[in-house]
């Protein structure tokens, strides 16, 4: 019998925008808003140094880490580091970023609530700058 070895929940999936996240992430899309259920659900992959740009969610957001290392950042506070287990409830309204570390991609289940059809707003993105001083400390 073959021992099944860090086997991946999901498949990558569709790599995602440039303008949205720097570095390679994949979402393989789990469930999209219905009539019942006011967000969608996708498994996201962020490979070494990867990230979201700078965001907004206007009902929140959930991730839930099902594979390696990385970081949660809200504006103007230190950076987290999140690893496969930890789920992080984030509020409405709240400029953040999420991605891998800078030795370990980074898997993340993100359940992402509507506000009527709308639910992210994309700004900035983080640059080296700011992501290098998150993973140096
Ligand atoms: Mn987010």
């Amino acid at each position: 019998m073959i021992a099944q070895i860090n086997t991946p929940i999901f498949p990558r999936g569709e790599q995602l925008p440039k303008e949205w996240f720097t570095g390679n992430a994949f979402l393989y899309q789990l469930l999209t808003k219905d009539e019942n259920n006011e967000f969608s659900v996708g498994s996201v992959t962020f490979e070494l140094e990867a990230r979201t740009v700078w965001h907004t969610h206007p009902k929140g957001q959930v991730l839930i880490i099902t594979e390696g290392e990385g970081f949660y950042q809200e504006k103007g506070k230190p950076a987290k580091p999140i690893k496969k287990g930890d789920v992080v409830n984030i509020p409405e309204n709240t400029e953040h970023w999420h991605g891998a570390s800078a030795t370990s991609k980074m898997v993340h289940i993100a359940i992402t609530n509507y506000k009527n059809d709308v639910q992210v707003t994309w700004l900035q993105a983080v640059s080296n700058e700011e992501y290098s001083m998150v993973v140096k400390q």
